[in-house]
């Protein structure tokens, strides 16, 4: 295991390696870093060419302002949400239309819940064929992350100066399904959700915002 200093770019001797506290220290700068966040030597030479060739449904679009790295959220999923959507989804709008027809209160009362979840899946549905990851670098505006359809979808500044760490986290939910997320801390935590994205396309995402995670945004945008 080499571990470069991402700073000096020197070899971090193993004498200042502990893997226990996922720390190393830096015998030329003498700053401490975490080792989940840093990349081997192989992995940040295959993040520059990953940049160049990046994994199907990634694409990488430069100009002299910005760097946009975008991950379609394409996924077999939207199969399910498509036999979902037209079974749960034609019950509960012809039931809505029936209450709405009878002008029952209770009955509107009753199928809301059922509304609310037909539109939810809906988005899951939008979600898993026309969504997108990208995150923007900028010169003048910073890093964004935005996640959605179209312009609709969640918007995060981060403060590329102020980042403190990088990491992907595993958990799993209460269906005990895994929860994949990028965190990355900086003047606030943010958390972007791996949900349709595959094992390839998320490691390419993470490698890439490690390995900018010490250049400065003139570096990253040249
Ligand atoms: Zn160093």
């Amino acid at each position: 295991m080499k571990i470069i200093c991402p700073k000096c770019r020197k070899i971090i001797i193993n004498e200042n390696i502990n893997t226990q506290k996922d720390t190393c220290v830096c015998q030329n700068c003498n700053e401490l870093f975490y080792l989940s966040e840093l990349l081997e030597q192989d992995d940040i030479i295959d993040a520059e060419e990953l940049l160049l060739c990046p994994p199907k449904g990634i694409s990488v679009i430069r100009d002299l302002e910005k760097l946009i790295i975008r991950s379609s959220t394409i996924s077999k999923d939207s199969l399910f949400f498509i036999i979902f959507i037209s079974l749960f989804g034609g019950v509960s709008i012809s039931g809505f239309l029936q209450v709405v027809n009878d002008k029952s209160i209770i009955g509107i009362i009753f199928i809301c819940p059922f509304l609310a979840a037909t539109l939810f899946i809906l988005w899951k549905l939008l979600y898993s064929i026309f969504g997108k990851i990208e995150i923007i670098f900028s010169r003048n505006e910073n890093v964004k992350i935005f996640y959605g359809i179209g312009n609709i979808g969640k918007n995060y500044h981060v403060e590329w100066d102020k980042l403190k760490r990088i990491y992907k986290l595993q958990s799993r939910n209460s269906e005990n399904q895994w929860n994949k997320e990028i965190i990355i801390e900086g003047n606030k935590t943010i958390s972007i959700s791996l949900e349709n994205i595959n094992e390839i396309k998320s490691e390419f995402l993470i490698k890439i915002l490690k390995n900018y995670k010490y250049k400065k945004l003139e570096e990253i945008i040249k």
